[in-house]
């Protein structure tokens, strides 16, 4: 058949038949160049029959003008992109992105030209510069550049030296291969419990079926020691693996450990690769020689050649859920390209979601345990502080429990970690003249303050202002006042209270590079912190073995917006923070702050009673038809005119179908009224498991001609209610 049909990579056009040129062949996930118009577009040659489109005479169809370089995206990947844009009402050209996604790896290999000396003596007199070059060079090859700062000397001088024959050019591929993973380079002693675990992931991996796993493994368990198993098993095979991390900039345990257990490091794969490396990693993965990716999950959509297993680290986090373009959830996304990929696939938690249990509940996906902590550490204890009678004093934040619990680690020169999960100073900041607050200009939020870089900052869009010498408003000096706190504040507290102790904040803002995130890293393990203050992202991997306090400042500050997931998110929140504690010789403490101790969920967190919660919370979401046993989609319509957008929601809401297992909630402004300069209206649906609820929003929205300043949303499965 000389005749293909494309997915465009635009997300305005549908697909588009072409004609191949005589001799050119371009089997199905082929990537292509193509005319249109006087343009010309990227696309991938589809299996035939499988997209709809206008049946066009072939005498009518123009050639396609090239086929890139690059292996066919695999049928499973192809078929992974399809039940994406369907699942969650997405463009197919929008998700076949995220596939391809370096625009350089597309043009194909490429080289570059290095030099290395040439063994010549050079004839006369050596200048004193090419006398230096010749010395510091032995042995090295590289480019121009990076030899010139290797000798030290102008890249001028070696360009001479090249003239001279001194040194001579070498072609290299500019995409270098990774150093090989060696899957027995360092195999630990796993405890019997870990070794029970892994001989079953193994198995899985060379029987090489979809198998979907769930790894439940208390905090400290070692379940990364455990998953490197089936992990090495890959290698050995010759298959690939891919790791999806939620944090990708705080790898750096992660890593050592990937490097101590296999001799090398893993591919890596994240949103600030610089474009090079992005190239070079997309075509290993490409060409099935990157062996182990780890990735963010941007990472599940990638061309792998011959994949063997998947592994979700901490699958319960909430930023495995992308909440802008392509709304998905990569854990949810990665079972299914399992499926298709016919692999098997680990989710491992401390915390499952609770909609991962249910899996494993109705027998959907196997529950492995490690119900201890390896090498004998103990769960630490938990105590409540109760807030409401042990009350901080005025503008303080920490209770007298908690004050003497610090006091006792610095005296016994061990560590303590401090969590609330609000970056900055202070969430608000108001005039006490004329009550004036301060709002971000392009969204419904208080601007934050941050003392340390002396702004205000809304976290919502990034606006930034300093902060003002007078009240804008009534232009009264001295009037600012900062009101609750942020890991800032607490910071401050803490300086008050214990001068001499040697404080680190660790939040997003203060670990915002890998090399900072090593840096505290190896201060925190090598025992020049004594107390870290710190945000959700202290909550994850991090093994200190002389943290021996945990305290929550504030556990009631995740139930106050009180959506779906705000007692289970609360809970896996603070468990995960409280399994910091104690993971060396000396046993940990933890010391929750609230003022509702009798919350279930806060009582469940004291009780260490993790399954009484889940059967509540359970029992909860089946009572309001709530996922995991009814579904869950938001409709957001917004435009920077509000009344376009309002008059969108009420249309859109006029047409709305009347099914009885479907319910239609709203338009309502979203609680984010105005976010990036947008107004916001949103609609919540909630529909019965036996509805198509896809096809269900599909023809609802289609009926519908949005004015051009209209953006619909569609988010199925949402996480976020703002
Ligand atoms: P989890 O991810 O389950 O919280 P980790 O994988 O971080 O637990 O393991 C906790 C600590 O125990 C880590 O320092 C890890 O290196 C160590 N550990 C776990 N299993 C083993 C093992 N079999 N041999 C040696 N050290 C182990
Ligand atoms: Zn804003």
């Amino acid at each position: 058949m000389n005749r293909v049909r494309l997915l465009v990579l635009n997300a305005a056009l549908g697909p588009l038949d072409y004609r191949l040129p005589e001799g050119v062949s371009a089997p199905a996930g082929s990537v292509v160049i193509a005319p249109l118009g006087p343009r010309k577009v990227t696309g991938i040659v589809w299996d035939e029959g499988r997209l709809p489109g206008d049946e066009i005479a072939f005498e009518r169809l123009r050639p396609i003008l090239e086929v890139l370089p690059v292996p066919p995206l695999p049928a499973p990947l192809r078929r992974l992109i399809e039940w994406t844009a369907d699942y969650y009402c997405a463009p197919l050209a929008s998700v076949a992105r995220m596939a391809l996604s370096s625009g350089g790896a597309l043009g194909g290999p490429a080289t570059l030209t290095e030099y290395r000396l040439t063994g010549a003596e050079g004839s006369g007199r050596l200048t004193a510069q090419r006398k230096t070059a010749l010395e510091k060079l032995a042995g090295q090859q590289g480019t121009m550049r990076e030899l010139a700062a290797l000798a030290g000397v102008s890249e001028g001088v070696l360009r001479g030296m090249a003239g001279a024959r001194l040194l001579e050019p070498v072609v290299v591929n500019v995409d270098r291969p990774y150093p090989p993973a060696d899957p027995d380079h360092h195999q630990p002693d796993l405890s019997p419990d870990q070794q029970a675990v892994a001989a079953i992931f193994t198995d899985a991996v060379k029987t090489r079926a979809f198998a979907p796993f769930l790894l439940d493994g208390v905090t400290g368990s070692g379940k990364t020691e455990t998953y490197f198993e089936p992990v090495a098993e890959a290698i050995r095979l010759g298959r690939q693996v891919l790791v999806l991390l939620p944090e990708i900039a705080l790898t750096e345990n992660f890593l050592s450990r990937f490097t101590a257990r296999f001799g090398a490091a893993p591919v890596l794969w994240h949103s600030s690769l610089k474009s090079t490396e992005r190239r070079r990693a997309w075509r290993a993965i490409a060409d099935g020689s990157a062996q182990v990716v780890v990735g963010a999950r941007s990472a599940l959509f990638l061309p792998y050649a011959n994949l063997g297993l998947i592994v979700v680290d901490e699958a319960h986090e909430i930023s495995f859920k992308q909440d802008d373009g392509v709304r998905y959830n990569a854990r949810d996304v990665s079972v299914m390209r399992a499926r298709f990929e016919g692999v098997p696939v680990i989710l491992a938690s401390a915390t499952p979601a609770l909609e991962s249990l249910h899996m494993a509940d109705i027998g959907v996906y196997t529950k492995l345990d490690l119900p201890a902590r390896f090498g004998g550490a103990s769960l630490p204890t938990v105590r409540l502080v109760n807030l409401t009678e042990e009350k901080p004093g005025s503008q303080r934040w920490l209770a007298g429990p908690l004050v003497e619990g610090l006091r006792d680690r610095l005296a016994k020169g061990e560590q303590s970690l401090l969590f609330l999960n609000r970056r900055g100073y202070a969430p608000l900041t108001l005039c006490r003249n004329c009550g004036h607050r301060f709002k971000c200009p392009s969204c419904s939020a208080w601007l934050v303050e941050h003392r340390l870089s002396a702004r205000l900052a809304c976290h919502h869009c990034g606006f930034e202002t300093r902060v003002p010498e007078v009240c804008p408003e009534c232009g009264e000096s001295d009037c600012l006042v900062a009101c609750g706190p942020g890991v800032e504040r607490i910071a401050a507290e803490v300086a008050d209270l214990f001068p001499e102790a040697r404080v680190a904040v660790a939040t997003s803002d203060t670990l915002n590079t890998p090399e900072r995130a090593a840096e505290f890293i190896a201060m925190a393990e090598g025992r020049a912190i004594d107390i870290i203050i710190g945000t959700q992202l202290v909550t994850k991997g991090f093994h200190f073995p002389e943290l021996t306090l945990v305290g929550v400042v504030d556990a009631d500050l995740g139930l106050e917006g009180g959506d779906l997931r705000a007692g289970e998110r609360t809970f896996s929140q603070i468990a995960q923070v409280a399994g910091r504690a104690g993971r060396g010789a000396k046993p940990g403490e933890v010391l929750i702050q609230t003022r509702h101790p009798d919350a279930p969920v806060i009582a469940a967190l004291a009780g260490g009673d993790r399954d009484a919660f889940y059967a509540a919370e359970t029992a909860g979401r089946r009572d309001a038809g709530a996922p995991p046993f009814g579904r869950w989609a938001a409709i957001i319509l917004s435009s920077e005119d509000e009344k376009e957008a309002r008059e969108a929601a009420v249309r859109l809401g006029d047409v709305r179908p009347r099914l009885a297992d479907v319910q239609i909630l709203g338009p309502a402004p979203a609680p984010l009224a105005l976010l990036r300069g947008r107004y916001r209206y949103r609609f919540l649906v909630n529909a019965k498991r036996s509805a198509n609820i896809q096809a269900v929003l599909r023809d609802w929205i289609g009926a519908v001609n949005f004015a051009p300043g209209v953006r619909v949303g569609v988010d199925i499965d949402p996480y976020s209610f703002v």
